[in-house]
């Protein structure tokens, strides 16, 4: 720690900047360089940094940065710009004349990078990213200077009142460091975690970092003593390699500990030993040597050498029962593994010339390209951060198409991943699979080598449970795509069938949904178009009756309250009851019998017989007098139906609703009413009258209502 501390607080000199350029870029244009700092210097020179140093240390401190990852010389001048336009009076035409229109490009995608701020919550920025993304695609320097930046505030960051630190350190934690990581560059990704986690939970930081320090204390001298072991054995072997501690960076030993659920002393590999040799055959035979001096932990044991992970990053990790029992954990890699670990895609970038990355190199593009290709299609910022944050997936399993070409996924990859990795629309359709000839589950977990075919159906569409299994985020994001399209499309249909039903009923003409009118009241409501309205209607965000009030203003209370407490009894549908004949009757409206209830007649006064379930706690209150009860019984007839009454609590959720109807009419089972009605504490009430043949269809339909998700609650 005295290290980090020392690095923040020495202010740099140009001098060191230029010796420290000069250093890996002899032949650089020092006098280009040191233009910028002057340059950049004039810009900020009324400014200062909230710490009350000059502003120049900020850019300066930047670029030294850059010059440590051995950027070029356009990087290191755009670094001392990056702010200037920004900030300042400073124009990109005056950047563009006198560094020229690299440096430009670079300095003003900074700028339009710096004028937008993520969000990491709920609002998309989806364009935003995709602006960010594009940049990056563009020119890789782009972001590595804006990550110097980020980093530079970050370390600075204890000047800044606390509300702000904790939102940048939020923003820090979100969506620079999974970028770092995904794109290899592993000390950053390190830094970023650590400073974010210092800022965001101060307590535990603390702790650990104490902790740290007394298990480094109690362990170093074992730990030294392990390398000089392996030392002594390599050199006896003759292969060159350097052994050194190495200590795992404080977030990620808090999220081993979250993930795992486990206290600190169940941590390992807090401390460890890294080999860094020449070869990879080096690498090895010194794994073999290290297990035939100690017993290896079975499952410790990563080939990350034959299996990359997908942001390139290539070591053997093994773990073993070192001297005395302790456990000692092992990384063993090449030196050029080592630069690729820490430096990831700055790595690559350094030694082309141009600066452009050369496509063959780099996974990191690929993964680039893909995230850009579906920024195109997601309108959800959340779901391109999912994306971002998704695991850097350790292993691959390779899979023949039946044309024989071969393709990588992810370990754990199943058919429908594999599908969707072909074409959405192989995806989309994907009924079975065909593992080496034989039909597999969808499920099935793809091995190395195995030859898959896809079995389409053009009539078929994704399912919501294959979200369960599937592991590529491709297929994730396509899936969630299809999904959101169906409920919306149920949803439409079933609120334009609400409200068609509900205009009827009040005697307004269904073609006004279609009216010019019924535009200007979705309006009204802050949505788009009618058929946003009727989508709210099918999701139960806007009732039918919010849109009926529009015509018929002074409408009563009456339509709104709920069914309960309107009129006691209709007409019976569909139901015939022995034993009475030609007399009048009606089932309660407070119990809704169904064929399959045990039921009780109750004679009224003038309106015949009313029928109740006999367990209807209203008729004990109204029957009073025995004589007016009588005995009925159900006659079945196959092709009526009788009405029914459901509350259902569900989340207040978009699409809770869709699934539901489209559930019931899968059941073929009609809905003649519906209310809904939100709660404070975000739930939905909804009550349905719907159509049945008896009590086992209500119960079968109950039952999967109730298993239907985002349903909490189902009663009749
Ligand atoms: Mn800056």
């Amino acid at each position: 720690m005295a290290l980090e501390t020392e690095k923040r607080f020495r202010l740099l000199t140009l001098d060191e900047l230029t010796s420290k350029v000069q250093e890996y870029l002899p032949d650089a244009d020092v006098s280009l360089l040191r233009k910028a700092y002057y340059f950049s210097h004039e810009a900020h020179c009324s400014q200062k940094r909230i710490e009350g140093t000059p502003y120049i240390d900020h850019p300066l401190s930047v670029a030294s940065m850059l010059a440590d990852m051995h950027l070029d010389l356009t990087s290191i001048i755009a670094g001392l710009l990056h702010d200037t336009v920004e900030d300042t009076e400073t124009n990109l035409k005056d950047i563009e004349e006198l560094f020229g229109s690299d440096v430009a490009f670079i300095v003003g995608a900074l700028t339009k990078l710096s004028r937008m701020q993520f969000r990491t919550q709920e609002e998309a920025q989806a364009e935003n990213f995709r602006k960010m993304f594009l940049a990056m695609a563009e020119d890789i320097r782009v972001i590595l200077i804006k990550f110097a930046d980020r980093l530079h505030n970050m370390r600075t960051l204890e000047h800044l009142p606390p509300k702000k630190q904790k939102r940048i350190a939020q923003e820090t934690l979100e969506i620079y460091a999974p970028l770092a990581n995904r794109l290899g560059i592993g000390w950053m990704r390190a830094e970023f975690e650590d400073l974010s986690f210092k800022y965001l939970n101060p307590d535990m930081y603390k702790n650990l970092l104490k902790k740290v320090a007394r298990r480094r204390e109690e362990q170093e001298g074992y730990i030294n003593e392990v390398a000089q072991q392996v030392r002594n054995k390599l050199s006896e072997h003759g292969i060159p390699a350097e052994v050194t501690g190495r200590v795992k960076h404080l977030y990620g030993i808090y999220r081993k500990m979250q993930i795992q659920k486990i206290p600190f002393d169940q941590v390992y590999d807090v401390l460890g030993l890294r080999i860094i040799t020449d070869t990879k055959i080096h690498c090895y035979e010194i794994l073999g040597l290290i297990h035939s001096m100690w017993r290896p932990i079975p499952g410790r044991f990563k080939d990350y050498i034959a299996l990359p992970k997908s942001n390139m990053y290539q070591s053997l990790h093994t773990s073993v029962v070192g001297p005395k029992g302790e456990r000692v954990e092992f990384q063993i890699r090449t030196h050029d593994m080592h630069r690729i670990a820490e430096e990831g895609i700055a790595a690559h970038w350094m030694y082309k010339e141009g600066g452009r990355v050369l496509e063959k190199d780099a996974r990191y593009i690929r993964w680039l390209r893909e995230l850009i290709h579906s920024q195109k299609e997601l309108k959800d910022a959340r779901e391109f951060l999912e994306m971002v944050k998704g695991e850097v997936t350790p292993e691959v399993v390779y899979v023949f198409t039946p044309r024989g070409e071969i393709k990588e996924l992810p370990a754990g990859s199943t058919p429908v991943d594999f599908a969707y990795s072909i074409h959405t629309e192989v995806g989309h359709r994907c009924i079975g699979a065909r593992v080496n000839g034989r039909i597999v589950s969808l499920r099935y977990q793809l091995q190395s080598g195995d030859s898959v075919e896809i079995i389409t159906s053009p009539s078929h569409g994704p399912s919501r449970d294959w979200l369960n299994f599937v592991v590529t985020q491709r297929a994730r994001t396509r899936i969630k795509q299809w999904i959101r399209g169906e409920e919306r499309k149920q949803s439409l249909e079933l609120g334009y069938r609400l409200l068609e039903t509900e205009m009827r009923k009040k005697g307004l003409s269904p073609n006004i949904i279609k009216s010019d009118e019924m535009e200007e009241i979705a309006k009204s409501f802050s949505l788009k178009s009618t058929e946003d309205l009727l989508v709210s209607i099918g999701y139960g965000k806007v009732s039918v009756h919010q849109v009926i009030h529009k015509f018929i203003p002074e409408e009563k209370e009456e339509e709104i309250v709920p069914i309960r407490k309107r009129g006691k009894e209709v007409e019976a549908k569909g139901i015939k009851i022995k034993g009475i004949d030609n007399i009048l009757y009606h089932t309660a409206r407070c119990c809704y019998p169904i064929p399959g209830d045990n039921l009780i007649g109750f004679v009224t006064r003038g309106k015949g017989v009313t029928i109740h379930r006999s367990d209807c706690p209203n008729l004990g209150r109204i029957a009073v007098d025995d004589a007016r009860l009588v005995d009925v019984d159900w006659v079945i007839d196959e092709n009526k139906t009788a009405q029914a009454r459901l509350y259902v609590e569900t989340v207040d959720k978009p699409g809770v609703l869709a699934s539901l109807s489209a559930l019931m009419s899968s059941m073929d089972v009609n809905i003649s009413h519906l209310e809904a009605n939100t709660t404070h504490d975000r739930r939905a009430h909804l009550t349905f009258i719907v159509e049945v043949k008896d009590k086992d269809q209500l119960n079968t339909l109950k039952n999967k209502i109730a298993s239907t998700e985002g349903v909490l609650n189902v009663k009749r």
